[in-house]
């Protein structure tokens, strides 16, 4: 256990890699658990949040999410409040580093 509580519903959180806990209980990189998270993503409030982690990691977990939900890279970066460039220029980061690994 991480010790840290959810900024949105104020629930403990559990580790963001904690297999022994549900997907939605665990934290994610906003300071909140993950499904309290994809509720402010899904309603456009994400931005609200500063982030926490890595940008380049936290962009790629917006835009893989959004992206399950058939939204363009375009409708994706408004939502996620960045450019459509900088959404572009991070998915290429993310899948270099990819290839690297
Ligand atoms: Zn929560």
């Amino acid at each position: 256990m991480s010790g840290q509580v959810c900024r949105k519903c104020g629930e403990p959180m559990a580790a963001h890699d904690d297999k022994t806990v549900r997907w939605g209980d665990r934290r994610c990189g906003r300071g909140m658990h993950n499904r309290c998270y994809q509720r402010e993503l899904r309603a456009g409030n994400a931005t609200a949040y500063p982030r926490q982690l890595r940008p380049g990691v936290e962009v790629i977990e917006d835009w893989t999410f959004l992206a399950a939900q058939n939204l363009t890279r375009r409708a994706a970066a408004e939502r996620m409040g960045m450019s459509l460039g900088a959404l572009e220029r991070a998915i290429h980061r993310h899948r270099s580093t990819e290839r690297a690994s």
